[in-house]
């Protein structure tokens, strides 16, 4: 069976045709932005001639199940119906969710969380996307808007979020709060400069993992998951920032009675992650409608 991985993203979309679990062939193309149709049509003309029977499609936003509507900002999209869009369009079956999901399956395919039965996922960019897996299935919640981490609260009366509310995981710990504490500097440098152990960086990079483990923390006090998995630009640190938020975690952890059972893990399926996991969404159209 044929089945399209679809990754939309705020500048590009992305499409893979498997068969077998074999990538046979690749395209992308710009996403036009407030374009619902737009994206549609790239997605017919990216996929045409490959016989495709079935479609996953992970996109930036949040995806409601209940109406079938996706919300994305950074996509200019407010309620756009994209799964009967296309399936209109192409006259197949289509299954949508939001990109951090689709990760977090390509990652536990094949990646650093492979084969776990509980895994939380994050994105640390522009804000943080979020994903979970229990008992080795996707965790929706019931109109699929649970795992929104990154609006969880971890200060009263903080900083006013996008979302409306105050005090948001997100303004802390996404890519843009840790630019924020070094006063709009490019993440990739603020990292550069705190592997390399320059002591204003390293104060800032040190500030934002205490940031981030306050609330992955409590993600790991209401989940007890056996590993976070962190994706996004931030994580572009690598091992430096895994082993801070470890030794962060294991301070915490120390002053309670309650062991760290859970490991922080870094994003290791980059370049085909969206694709491939959104591929993996597409059997899920018989289980789950
Ligand atoms: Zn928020």
């Amino acid at each position: 069976m044929r089945i399209a991985g679809i990754d939309i993203g705020g500048t590009s979309i992305k499409a893979g045709i498997f068969e077998d679990d074999q990538l046979l062939h690749k395209a992308s193309a710009k996403t036009p932005f407030a374009n619902p149709d737009g994206v549609v049509s790239a997605i017919a003309r990216m996929i045409d001639g490959w016989d495709v029977q079935s479609i996953g499609v992970g996109t930036a936003g949040s995806v409601e199940f209940l109406h079938d509507t996706v919300c994305a900002s950074n996509l200019g999209w407010t309620n756009v119906k994209l799964k009967s869009l296309l399936e209109q369009h192409l006259g197949i079956p289509v299954f949508v969710d939001n990109d951090a999901q689709a990760a977090l399956l390509a990652e536990w395919k094949n990646g650093a969380c492979k084969g776990a039965q509980c895994a939380l996922y994050l994105t640390l960019g522009t804000g943080i996307g979020g994903a979970m897996l229990i008992n080795g299935k996707p965790f929706r919640g019931r109109n699929n808007l649970g795992a929104e981490f990154g609006h969880t609260i971890v200060r009263m009366n903080g900083p006013k979020c996008g979302c409306g509310r105050r005090g948001c995981f997100e303004y802390y710990a996404s890519a843009t709060g840790l630019r924020r504490l070094a006063d709009g500097r490019p993440v990739r440098d603020i990292i550069d400069a705190a592997i390399a152990g320059d002591p204003c960086m390293s104060r800032v990079f040190n500030q934002y993992v205490r940031d981030l483990c306050i609330g992955l923390n409590n993600l790991i006090m209401i989940f007890d998951p056996e590993i976070i998995v962190l994706g996004g630009g931030v994580s572009g640190a690598g091992s430096f920032l895994a082993d801070k938020c470890q030794k962060e975690l294991r301070r915490i952890f120390s002053r309670t009675t309650d062991p760290l059972l859970c490991e922080i893990r870094i994003a290791t399926q980059k370049n085909d992650a969206g694709i491939i996991g959104a591929a993996m969404l597409a059997p899920e159209i018989k289980q789950n409608r």
